[in-house]
């Protein structure tokens, strides 16, 4: 359980770490999580976690959490209780009681009377054909839930080079077109330098198609976060866009999509 200020949430949030043992089904080249130590916590204890966000909650809903050292410099408008995010080491979705747990969570939500509190699920859309995601997916939305996919690319060679993951590319298309249909999802683009060149134009215009593309088909977009690298990534040859370069794709976006698109910079997270 983290309490972070988070620029993209413009306010409190609180993580749950729903891997623990840093797993994940994809190995994006700019990923933060540290995997060449081993963590000494593998599994999820529900009950302690559940505990922990239940005082967690209670402390951001009541603003102590802003009388200590490190969130008493936090401004004012940002001294506000987002929402809990399921995210972590990993990919939340591939926690094999994902429903359970989101609905575990929700039922401390509620009981606070925190019904203003989103609940956030970031996640790399990976799972979502899998019926007990689904219904995950639900109970979220039942509990002011959001969904932060990520896509941040436009072709399949390009999703290999960046997420390197063997799952295909349109398995993920997929997956994010049948959940947008359901709910508006946000989409999380991460965009970088790779061994110093950014991502070729075609390449941009190529995610702003498959962007059309998903609305085509009935899915609901509600914004399109363009971001960059942030902290130390995986490799080394992965560097972050200047916020001209960011909001050049933030601008390309709205222009070829339609689709609302904002911009967060190399310091935001
Ligand atoms: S999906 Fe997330 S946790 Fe998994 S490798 Fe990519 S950035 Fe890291």
């Amino acid at each position: 359980m983290y309490p972070v200020l988070s620029r993209r949430s413009e306010g409190i949030s609180i993580g749950v770490n729903l891997n623990p043992d840093k797993i994940c089904n994809f190995d994006c080249i700019y990923c933060q999580v540290d995997r060449t130590t081993q963590s000494e916590t593998q599994f999820v204890e529900t009950k302690q976690l559940l505990e922990e966000l239940e005082d967690t909650l209670r402390l951001a809903a009541s603003g102590e959490l802003f009388d200590h050292p490190q969130f008493n410099s936090t401004p004012a408008e940002l001294r506000r209780l987002n929402d809990i995010a399921f995210s972590g080491d990993g990919e939340p979705t591939t926690y094999r009681n994902f429903d359970e747990i989101i609905a575990a969570c929700a039922e401390v939500k509620q009981r606070l009377g925190l019904d203003a509190v989103k609940m956030v699920l970031i996640t790399n859309a990976s799972m979502f054909h899998r019926p007990h995601v689904q219904r995950g997916l639900e109970i979220l939305d039942q509990n002011n839930g959001e969904i932060w996919a990520k896509l941040e690319a436009g072709t399949e060679e390009y999703f290999k080079l960046v997420d390197r993951t063997p799952i295909p590319f349109q398995q993920i298309l997929k997956n994010i077109t049948a959940a947008a249909q359901v709910r508006p999802l946000v989409i999380q683009a991460l965009f970088m330098r790779v061994s110093g060149e950014p991502p070729r134009q075609a390449e941009l215009e190529a995610f702003c198609e498959r962007l059309n593309e998903i609305t085509m088909a009935g899915g609901k977009l509600k914004l399109v976060q363009v971001y960059t690298v942030a902290r130390q990534p995986a490799e080394s040859y992965v560097a972050p866009l200047s916020d001209a370069e960011v909001d050049a794709i933030v601008e390309l976006v709205e222009r070829r999509t339609g689709l609302a698109a904002k911009a967060y910079y190399g310091a935001s997270v």
